[in-house]
């Protein structure tokens, strides 16, 4: 009975990180029930929001004994970023000399520069756009088949046609395409990292459009969609002169990533990261809305104040071997720009990285969850399972969490082969991330609550303080 006794006391002493590791629910939740507020207008780079925001970061890593970790700059690295949106779009097509009628719900048109005007293009039909032999686009407006039998991308061949001189692509888009959704999207804001390439006009219409066009050129649609799937079709001429004039609402503007230090006490031995996005939507309904703000209590203040907190249990204590950077990134909801910001100008050898653990909506499931690995496969792999094993987690074996790889900020470094790694109890059961996905998600109802639960985010604070320790200090982890 006695060894019995020993043997069922093991898994608990075991499965307990040190007291001193032990992040709070209620520290986690003074940061969010600012970070998420009114006040902070849901945190939109380049806005009133985001100044509030990367000085209440930078103060709570000054409070918890952080060092400035964006060299001259202190605690801010600037990211410059462009924000097109389009405002207007004019067209016109004409048959020797007759106006075509292509109704405007039909159509839509866009262009990353602030003025473009195409006058008296001819108006070409490529099929798939797929045969870089056929005929050639340059200065013409050619119109291509969205969806293609192969599946291949419809971005790859568009920016092929581009590529070949094309002055604009149209994508003829299949019946029953929902082109209203297509035409939102289409003009809706899109951020990029400055300066921004040039990536001409483009626009998309819909089968009804495309068989008005083809029938003033005499030809039918359906053959012409025939035609293409035809191997090395070579595309068509119509005999129409296209008129395109587009205006974009172009905005340059300066955001920041917030980065934080503990100096490790071998330069040598390089450096890891935390990192977790603090932007999120700002105001997301329109004027008049009873609620315009998207708050993004879950998407991400909880992953700035798990940042936070475990910058605080980081910063005290014997110094580590490798210094531990903290970085909370702007502009993560636009394409992860501020994470690929640092990746262009990382403040420190990209190869001295050794690891990134990357933290984004952590208050989703309860105490004591599973652990899902986003990023599996890396170096990275052994110690997630010794920490997980110190504070009395399992490890999810399967992979399904890694659907989310390319959607969040670790991604900027996994795909420049720096081991980076999203773990966390969220994307471990997939019906309740789904939940969460589907309903309250990218809305003004992600907003803390007093029921909402931040168990399982103190979990994986905990988890990450243990995890971050235990890689800054690693022997064999590189340098
Ligand atoms: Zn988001």
């Amino acid at each position: 009975m006695k060894s019995l006794c020993i043997a069922a006391l093991l898994p608990l002493i075991v499965a307990n990180a040190a007291p001193a590791d032990i992040v709070s629910e209620a520290d986690l939740r003074g940061h969010i029930a600012v970070l998420a507020s009114d006040a902070f207008e849901g945190r939109a780079p380049g806005t009133e929001g985001e100044t509030k925001t990367i000085h209440y970061i930078a103060d709570q890593f000054a409070r918890v004994g952080l060092s400035q970790g964006s060299g001259t700059q202190g605690w801010f690295q600037p990211v410059k970023l462009i924000e097109r949106t389009p405002r207007t779009a004019g067209y016109s097509f004409t048959r020797q000399g007759k106006p075509i009628a292509v109704d405007a719900s039909n159509f839509v048109l866009r262009a990353s520069a602030a003025r473009t005007e195409i006058e008296k293009a001819p108006l070409i039909f490529l099929g798939y756009g797929n045969n870089s032999k056929g005929l050639d686009p340059a200065g013409a407006v050619a119109m291509i088949l969205q969806e293609a039998p192969d599946g291949s991308d419809y971005r790859v061949r568009r920016n092929a046609v581009l590529r070949r001189g094309a002055k604009a692509v149209i994508g003829i888009v299949a019946a029953d395409f929902d082109f209203d959704a297509l035409e939102r999207t289409m003009l809706a804001p899109v951020t990029v990292l400055a300066p921004g390439v040039d990536s001409g006009a483009e626009g998309m219409m819909t089968l009804e459009a495309a068989s008005a066009l083809a029938f003033e050129a005499g030809k039918d649609v359906s053959a012409l969609i025939e035609d293409a799937a035809q191997p090395g079709y070579a595309g068509v001429a119509l005999g129409i002169q296209a008129d395109l004039k587009i205006g974009t609402d172009v905005r340059a503007f300066e955001s920041h990533n917030v980065i934080g230090k503990v100096a490790g006490r071998d330069p040598k031995a390089g450096a890891i990261m935390l990192t977790a996005h603090w932007d999120h939507l700002g105001l997301c309904r329109e004027e008049g809305a009873a609620d315009r703000i998207c708050n993004g209590a879950i998407d991400n203040a909880s992953g700035v104040a798990l940042l936070i907190e475990t910058a605080r249990h980081l910063a005290h204590g014997p110094k580590p071997r490798r210094s531990i950077y903290f970085m909370a990134t702007t502009a993560e909801e636009r394409g992860l720009l501020g994470a690929l910001g640092f990746i262009a100008d990382p403040l420190l050898p990209r190869a001295d990285i050794r690891a990134v653990l990357n933290a984004d909506t952590v208050a989703v499931a309860g105490k004591g969850a599973t652990i899902a690995v986003i990023g599996k496969g890396t170096v990275l792999d052994p110690f997630i399972a010794r920490a997980a094993a110190v504070v009395g987690r399992k490890v999810d074996p399967d992979g399904d969490a890694d659907i989310m790889v390319q959607r969040q900020d670790g991604w900027a470094f996994a795909r420049e082969k720096i081991p980076a790694v999203m773990i966390g109890g969220t994307f471990s059961d997939m019906a309740l991330a789904q939940k969460y996905l589907q309903s309250t998600y990218h809305g003004p109802d992600d907003a803390l609550t007093d029921t909402l639960d931040l168990g399982g985010a103190a979990d994986d604070a905990t988890l990450h303080v243990v995890l971050a320790r235990m890689l800054a200090n690693a022997a064999d982890l590189g340098g």
